[in-house]
């Protein structure tokens, strides 16, 4: 289950925080380490700091995007210091610790780290479910980004245990999709909505940000987000014919669409 569980380090710039992140996830019993475009790859420093966890370092996976390293990932969730302009669902650390590990029993699931001197960046934050916030010192609530790792590793660990402890049967899980399957609805929502012109081209607002801060939110299960899938192909079959079109060819494509065929 814990292999399950993948930590995430957006854009590092000191080498010395990887390989204090690897030591910090090693002690909690975490192996999966992701490195996304790492201002350098790990060095002598960041073995240095890993001390014993080298192997955790060694098998690090080096990504150029977020989006490439949370492809496979059924639950994905932010870590921010401060909270942004547009607020999102949150966890606190020891419930996003218990999602994280009951859901990683039946997918990847990914907490993800952003850059020491600017955290993540929006786009990146809404790339996630749900974020969590440490709540340290208001005046001061920035932690190092290895401690911030260690803290939030410390809540993986207490919950996995408690689970370990309680042997209950964890509670059934909806199937839900993977974030690449998300990404691709989105991407389709986006589509739809400029070929109906609700987004307009030059000026699209906020509109995609709202609406997946909605999706987040609800959380639609796979065969809701096939339905969602369904109809934007329905609409966009309207739009393309710029009438109501052939009633069949529509429930064609809607039927493949539920059923989840991609694209
Ligand atoms: N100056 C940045 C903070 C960067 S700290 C900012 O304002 O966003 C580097 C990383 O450590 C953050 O991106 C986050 O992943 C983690 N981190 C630091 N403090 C945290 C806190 N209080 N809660 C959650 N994550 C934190």
């Amino acid at each position: 289950m814990l292999e399950n569980i993948r930590i995430v380090l957006v854009n590092t710039s000191h080498t010395g925080n990887i390989g204090s992140a690897a030591r910090a996830m090693k002690t909690m019993g975490l192996s999966s380490l992701y490195l996304v475009d790492p201002v350098s790859p790990p060095d002598g420093k960041s073995s240095a700091l890993a001390a014993g966890a080298g192997d955790v370092l060694a098998d690090a996976t080096i990504v150029s995007s977020l989006e490439e390293a949370v492809a496979d990932c059924g639950l994905v969730v932010g870590t921010s210091a401060r909270s942004r302009t547009l607020p999102w669902p949150m966890l606190e650390p020891r419930e996003c610790g218990e999602k994280l590990v009951v859901e990683a029993s039946k997918y990847p699931v990914a907490l993800v780290f952003g850059r020491e001197n600017n955290g993540l960046s929006n786009e990146e934050l809404q790339q996630c479910h749900f974020h969590v916030c440490i709540p340290a010192n208001p005046e001061y609530s920035s932690l190092n980004l290895a401690a911030a790792v260690q803290t939030l590793c410390y809540e993986i660990r207490v919950n996995y245990l408690d689970q370990q402890a309680s042997q209950q049967a964890p509670s059934e899980i909806p199937e839900y999709p993977l974030s690449e399957d998300l990404e691709r609805f989105y991407v389709h929502l986006e589509k739809t909505l400029s070929q109906t012109n609700f987004i307009v081209k030059n000026h699209p607002g906020m509109v995609m940000t709202k609406l997946r801060r909605l999706f987040n939110r609800a959380r639609p299960e796979s065969q809701e987000l096939n339905i969602l899938r369904g109809i934007l192909a329905s609409i966009d079959k309207v739009a393309l014919k710029g009438n109501a079109g052939d009633k069949s060819q529509i429930n064609e494509r809607v039927n493949q669409e539920m059923s989840g065929t991609k694209e």
